[in-house]
């Protein structure tokens, strides 16, 4: 029988934490979403990452903790970090371009980290470069199949533009040989570069291309074994809509310390929370949180307000179909 895809709900009493401890990375990727105008251009310190690993620890509650940057690996202290959130009781990822800066592999074990993700958007050099960078390809690959052979649990995120999508399905055979068992499938936003760039030529593909392309080849992968993650994007008709912001927890952390609910408000000034002197502090005013709270037939508010041109209308003016929130996930395999 063939995999089915099911839609993963936000799970009631799981928290995420994505902490951006650095922003400073050695690419430049085209679609990348770090704004130093708003997410300000710091090194944390060790001792900083290890108080506010602290203070979103709650061993109550599943907490997952994601190592971000920039390059995360950049940052010398991150083995420490590691340690330091899996002692606090954190399901532990750690999300790299793949260079592995450090000697993380020799720095760290798998036994301290649940995840090891490798972003690579193509299944080869002409494909991957093109968007990461000359010679990035060699280099991820490469690391994945040392993590992999280290007993490191390996995942790959592909983040889908219109410079990608027909090179998705050949992932898989790709994901198969390296024996990458996590295949996380984003979507690209219209945020940071790939906004600047939207003048000249969008990258965002269009929902008949979503529709007819990532589903089936998240089966493809499934029926490798591969367990394949990614956005529900757009609603049936019967699916309710939800915001993560008002029924789920996450935090997005930036080194400046701005903490936001909802990644698709992090180019603006709206966090809902910033943390003053290691502790969380509510921002009153006009923030994200706001936005949350109002309920319009397009279904995700942010969408409607930033990306807009996603959503088709009928003759009388409602909406064809809903935007999901964007952390509405769908999982086969
Ligand atoms: S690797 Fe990540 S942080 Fe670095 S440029 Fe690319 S998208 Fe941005
Ligand atoms: S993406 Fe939309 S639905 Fe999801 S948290 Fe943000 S505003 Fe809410």
């Amino acid at each position: 029988m063939d995999p089915i895809p099911r839609t993963v709900g936000f799970r009631r009493g799981e928290r995420n934490v994505f902490f951006h401890i650095l922003t400073a990375c050695n690419l430049s990727c085209r679609h990348c979403y770090i704004n130093p105008s708003q997410h300000g251009t710091k090194t944390l310190s060790r001792e900083t990452i290890h108080r506010w690993i602290e203070l979103f620890a709650d061993k109550e509650k599943r907490t997952n903790l994601i190592f971000l940057g920039g390059e995360p690996t950049l940052h010398p202290d991150l083995p420490s970090a590691i340690q330091k959130a899996k002692e606090s009781g954190y399901f532990v990822t750690v999300d790299s371009n793949g260079y592995l800066f450090n000697d993380l592999l020799d720095k760290t074990t798998p036994d301290l980290l649940d995840y090891l993700s490798f972003s690579l958007d193509g299944p080869d050099a002409e494909t991957n470069d093109a968007i990461r960078g000359q010679g990035v390809f060699d280099i991820c690959t490469a690391n994945i199949a040392r993590a992999v052979q280290k007993g490191f649990r390996v995942s790959v995120i592909y983040t889908v533009s219109r410079k990608n999508l027909e090179a998705l399905a050949r992932m898989v055979p790709l994901l198969a040989s390296l024996q990458v068992k996590k295949f996380f499938i984003q979507v690209i936003g219209l945020r940071g570069n790939s906004a600047l760039a939207a003048g000249e030529e969008t990258q965002q593909v269009s929902r008949e291309e979503w529709l007819e392309t990532v589903p089936e080849v998240a089966r493809q992968a499934a029926e490798q074994g591969i367990h394949v993650t990614y956005p529900k994007v757009f609603l049936d008709r019967d699916e309710q809509f939800e915001c993560a912001g008002n029924v789920a927890e996450n935090f997005f952390i930036f080194p400046n310390g701005r903490v936001y609910q909802c990644p698709l408000c992090e180019d603006h000034p709206i966090n809902a929370y910033r943390i003053e002197n290691d502790k969380l502090v509510k921002n009153e005013g006009l923030m994200e949180d706001r936005f949350f709270r109002l309920n319009i037939a397009e279904g995700c508010v942010m969408n409607k307000l930033l990306q807009a041109d996603n959503i088709a209308y009928d003759e009388g003016g409602g909406p064809l179909y809903r935007i999901s929130c964007c952390l509405l996930k769908q999982e086969i395999g």
